[in-house]
């Protein structure tokens, strides 16, 4: 296993390549993902992201690593134009639903944590939130304002991009060059705080009518969104720490105002290594909320949606996430979920033979490298559609012997169980949360197809339909067949 950990390789986005992994302190890894904003319920594509990280979370704790893992919550400060200008998301949201902002932060918060949970997602280690941490965020408005990379304006403070620029290159990240930045933007749009249009708010004042405010050196305000993360990142994982992601659409400005604010207030470039997840996609374009190209996780495990002709289980969709790699985008369609569908199922099958295979004198296949294939995909940038392929020649190898067309011997057996098993679950997060449910029901459902069964006897056709109805309510299929009645 020390081998892969050696030879995992990461894409940085910083700099455009793949990189070996070498954490700044041996042995563990500081990950930060940053969180939703709590305005909304999170959609499928929101979904992707969390759980393209989780995979990542899952596999670097595989590998032995130690890893704290901080994702945020954004519970203030993310304005409407996603930079200066406009309501809070979650201000504008409590005025159109006449709640407290807080009680608009509380559901929706509930919400993604039960959402992630259905998917399998493990929860970060520290979850904190931009409204716990007004203070480390002003300290951190003090640090940069010290540095000279910031100035104060009618009680608010911005980000001096064009001085920060002097010393520092502004767009790194995104790949963006500030003259063409500036050539892009037009006139200040009537923001006269501002010395220029790229400076960006670090903290901005309040008016009376706004709700969400806290006293600061500058006068009553609130923080800037990019700010939360970078305050939060430092106090939990350091001034510089291993990696941080995030989906693509964060690159640029968010991401790229962390560089600015972390190289300004703390000396030194923040992340060593900078991932982004790519996007899902809905009828080929980006699942989002304001467009009304979205899905809710819900509505597809309900089935009750315009776009999927029949519900799907959680896992399902998890299985077919992992079907395109986490920096490519990947297209939400009915057929694909229906082809993951069945893979997932093929799959889980395998997995229960596996437990039941005999062994034999020997191998007739090189299981240890069957397993490595498994370690090489995610050591290769967490490529987890080529870890599928590769666990789906071990299901054919796994078949083949319980067709007696293979053999395996004892050692292979314990290995091929430890990891595929270790694969299938812990890296993958995929679970049989399917069979589970229908496990526990299936005692249950024996003795009321047994009523129904001794009704049908009697010529009780009333007590069988009253069983077959209520059933179906509960969303049980019963088909009569000719040994019995079987259900779904
Ligand atoms: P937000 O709450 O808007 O800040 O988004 C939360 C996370 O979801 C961010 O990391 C976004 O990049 C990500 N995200 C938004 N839309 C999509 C999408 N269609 N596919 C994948 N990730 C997305
Ligand atoms: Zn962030």
């Amino acid at each position: 296993m020390s081998t892969y950990k050696a030879n995992l390789a990461i894409y940085n986005s910083l700099t455009g390549q793949k990189e070996k992994f070498t954490p700044l302190h041996d042995g563990f890894v500081g990950l930060y993902v940053c969180g939703p904003t709590v305005y909304s319920n999170v959609h499928l594509g929101n979904c992707r992201t969390f759980i393209s990280f989780d995979v990542i979370y899952r596999y670097l704790t595989y590998l032995g690593y130690k890893v704290r893992y901080v994702r945020n919550i954004t519970d203030v400060g993310h304005l409407v134009d996603d930079a200066d200008q406009g309501e809070d998301k979650i201000a504008k949201k409590a005025r159109l639903e006449k709640l407290e902002p807080m009680e608009i932060v509380q559901s929706y918060t509930v919400d993604f944590h039960k959402v992630l949970n259905q998917f399998n997602n493990i929860p970060p280690n520290i979850e904190p939130t931009a409204t716990g941490h007004i203070i480390e965020q002003i300290e951190m408005v003090k640090a940069i304002l010290d540095k000279g990379f910031a100035y104060e304006s009618n009680g608010s403070v911005y980000f001096d991009v064009e001085k920060y620029n002097e010393s520092h290159p502004y767009g790194e990240l995104s790949g963006r060059k500030i003259e063409d930045l500036l050539s892009n933007t037009r006139d200040l749009d009537g923001q006269n705080e501002k010395r220029a249009p790229l400076d960006f708010a670090l903290w901005k004042n309040a008016s009376d009518e706004h709700l969400m405010k806290w006293p600061s050196p500058w006068g009553i305000g609130f923080p800037g969104w990019h700010l939360e993360c970078s305050a939060m990142s430092t106090k939990y994982l350091g001034k510089q720490f291993d990696i941080h992601g995030g989906g693509m659409d964060l690159k640029f400005p968010h991401h790229e105002c962390e560089i600015a604010q972390g190289t300004s207030a703390n000396g030194e470039s923040p992340v060593r290594y900078w991932m982004h997840g790519n996007m899902l996609t809905l009828n080929g374009k980006k699942m989002s909320k304001s467009t009304g190209n979205s899905i809710l996780p819900e509505e597809l495990f309900s089935g009750d949606n315009d776009f999927m002709e029949k519900a799907f289980d959680p896992m399902v969709v998890r299985f077919f996430m992992m079907q395109a790699h986490y920096r490519s985008t990947l297209d939400f369609t009915s057929e694909a979920l229906l082809a993951a569908e069945k893979g997932y199922n093929k799959l889980m099958e395998a997995l229960a033979t596996l437990e039941k295979l005999e062994a034999k004198e020997s191998s007739s296949v090189d299981v240890s490298s069957l397993v490595n294939s498994f370690y090489e995909a995610m050591s290769d940038d967490f490529n987890a559609p080529i870890l599928v392929a590769n666990l789906f020649e071990a299901v054919k190898f796994i078949n083949s012997v319980k067709d007696n067309k293979a053999t395996i011997s004892k050692n292979d057996l314990a290995l091929l169980q430890k990891e595929m098993n270790g694969f299938v679950t812990s890296v993958l997060g995929i679970s049989a949360q399917q069979e589970s449910s229908n496990d526990k029901l299936s005692p249950v459902m024996d003795l009321v197809l047994d009523l129904r069964q001794e009704a049908r006897i009697n010529k009780d056709w009333g007590t069988s339909d009253k069983i077959r109805d209520g059933l179906a309510a509960a969303g049980i299929v019963v088909k009569d067949g000719k040994d019995g009645s079987s259900w779904k």
